[in-house]
């Protein structure tokens, strides 16, 4: 199961408040697309559910279980960021099971998964090469790799496809979109893209300045926006 809740949820740095409240839920399975200007909160949100951050109050669910104050590792999520993050020491084979090694999965385990998640994204050829003998594409491919080896309940990709030139930035869309299909896993995807979110999610949440704007179904916020916030990202010309 991967049920997300989020419930009364702020965020401050310092005397700054820049989640102010949010309530959301995320099904089992389901794509779940943020949307909402540069600075709205939206890797903040996603560092909070990942463990990376501290929530200042209100509470992270995962399946009903409060995960507040669970360590990242604890958590059976796996977060995607745009710049990669790939280790440059070590081989594409090595960042791919790192996860799964500090965990202290045994080798044979290891090994298998990692096979299983290479093949699954056609990584097979690269698995010895080293991430600055990579292009940009390969390495977000390597980062979603070394994510679905874990076997996470939950993903999550902070605009992943953002340093990629158009024509790669469709095809890992659709990648992503089959990883979704083939691992039922629940993902929760960042994007400026109306495109990307139009055709990846279940669900699309449209934050502004540290709250929640509007939540639907694409077709639904589409053709209904609330306001012109809502309809200046997802929505047919007014
Ligand atoms: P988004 O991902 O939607 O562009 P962020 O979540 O990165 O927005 O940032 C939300 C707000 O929080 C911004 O005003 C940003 O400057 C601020 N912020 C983010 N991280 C920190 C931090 N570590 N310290 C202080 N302010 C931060
Ligand atoms: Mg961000």
């Amino acid at each position: 199961m991967g049920d997300l809740t989020l419930a009364n949820v702020t965020k401050s740095f310092g005397a700054t408040q820049v989640i102010k409240g949010v309530n959301l839920a995320v099904n089992d399975g389901e794509f779940c697309v943020f949307v909402g200007p540069s600075g709205c909160g939206k890797s903040t949100l996603l560092r909070m559910i990942a463990g990376l951050e501290d929530v200042t109050s209100g509470d992270v669910r995962i399946d009903g279980e409060r995960i507040n104050d669970l360590a990242p590792a604890k958590r059976e999520i796996a977060m995607v960021f745009q710049s990669y993050a790939l280790y440059p020491h070590l081989t594409v084979r090595d960042n791919m099971g790192l996860a799964l090694k500090q965990a202290g999965k045994p080798r044979a385990e290891i090994a298998a998964a990692t096979e299983k998640a290479a093949e699954m994204l056609d990584l097979g050829p690269l698995m010895a090469r080293r991430p600055s003998e990579l292009s940009g594409g390969q390495r977000q491919r390597v980062a979603i790799g070394r994510a679905i080896v874990r076997t996470p309940k939950l993903f999550l990709f902070d605009e992943p496809l953002s340093n990629l030139d158009a024509a790669l930035r469709v095809a890992t869309r659709i990648e992503i979109a089959r990883l979704h299909r083939e691992l039922g896993a629940t993902m929760i995807y960042v994007t400026h893209d109306q495109v990307e979110a139009m055709t990846l999610a279940d669900k699309i949440v449209v934050l502004r300045a540290g709250r929640v704007e509007q939540v639907g179904r694409p077709m639904d916020i589409y053709n209904d926006p609330d306001n012109t916030f809502v309809a200046g990202f997802i929505g047919s010309p007014q």
